[in-house]
């Protein structure tokens, strides 16, 4: 367990994820009497066992509830054991609730929270609306340390996979920007390591994202392209083949929020720029948001 802040602590629960991460970084926040726990891993034996030994760690406090970050097995899955061996509700932001997967939902009463913060040992937790990756995303504001909890809206070591439908990029660059404006000390993300420079690290996610915008448009300047096709350009040296199922859904969240924006148009399968796209490509970076 690594302690982060006074009453702030995370567990890396082993869960089965996306590599390179091979576990969900779990946040107990609170005092030694009481505490709400963020996200849950996956439910595996090793990922519930490593709750215990942190709980128990901790001194084995009330646990007052259980925060999911997002719908995703990775986070919820352990939300069933939790609710079994605390007794706590389980929170989940509605719009994610309707996305659980129809085991997870049968086995562990997520219910949607009506709150905007919650105090739990002396601690205020804000919480804050932040789809992108999922639609119901919520993350975890504590501005008495400036520490941010941002599930899977940042990665401690890596950019973030946006696969829709799940996944909405324009909300996503939306969401980066206002997590950006909170002014965070730190990120607690939902893999890997913390985060120590939030400012710095949100502006190369997000130039890393117009930069991809840029890319693809540029692509679609010369010729109609198929997703598959332009992920085979863009990831050809950074992605295994056997991956590249992984980039076609990264161009496909970029190709449907261009779309929604009238820059491109799609007839059979491949994507053409519009006059509009070439507009936004010419206006430049800053402006393709
Ligand atoms: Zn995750």
């Amino acid at each position: 367990m690594e302690q982060l802040a006074e009453g702030i602590a995370r567990s890396r629960v082993p869960s089965v994820t996306l590599p390179p991460y091979a576990a969900t970084e779990c946040y107990w926040v609170g005092s030694p009497s009481e505490v709400i726990l963020v996200d849950a891993g996956d439910g595996s034996e090793a990922g519930v066992q490593q709750l215990e030994d942190d709980w128990e760690t901790l001194g084995s406090p009330a646990v007052r509830a259980v925060f999911a970050t997002h719908h995703h097995g990775d986070h919820t899955g352990g939300g069933a054991w939790a609710h079994r061996r605390w007794g706590c509700p389980l929170y989940l932001a509605e719009a994610d609730i309707a996305r659980l997967g129809a085991r997870t939902r049968t086995d562990a009463p997520w219910q949607p929270f009506a709150m905007d913060s919650v105090t739990i040992g002396g601690i205020r937790v804000d919480l804050v609306a932040a789809p992108g990756h999922t639609p119901g995303q919520c993350n975890f504001w504590i501005p008495s340390v400036r520490g941010l909890l941002a599930g899977d809206n940042v990665l401690g070591n890596t950019t973030v996979v946006i696969v829709p439908p799940d996944g909405h990029l324009g909300e996503y660059m939306e969401t980066l920007i206002r997590l950006k404006r909170l002014g965070a000390e730190w990120i607690g993300p939902g893999h890997g390591d913390v985060v120590q420079n939030p400012d710095q690290y949100l502006g190369e996610y997000l130039a890393h994202r117009h930069e991809r915008s840029r890319q693809i448009l540029d692509l679609l300047h010369g010729e109609a392209m198929t997703p598959r096709t332009i992920a085979e350009v863009l990831y050809r040296d950074k992605l295994p083949l056997e991956q590249m199922a992984v980039g076609e859904w990264m161009v496909r969240g970029h190709l449907e929020w261009f779309q929604a924006q009238g820059w491109v148009q799609e007839e059979r399968g491949r994507y053409r720029i519009t006059a509009d796209g070439r507009h936004a490509m010419w206006k430049g970076r800053d402006d393709l948001k």
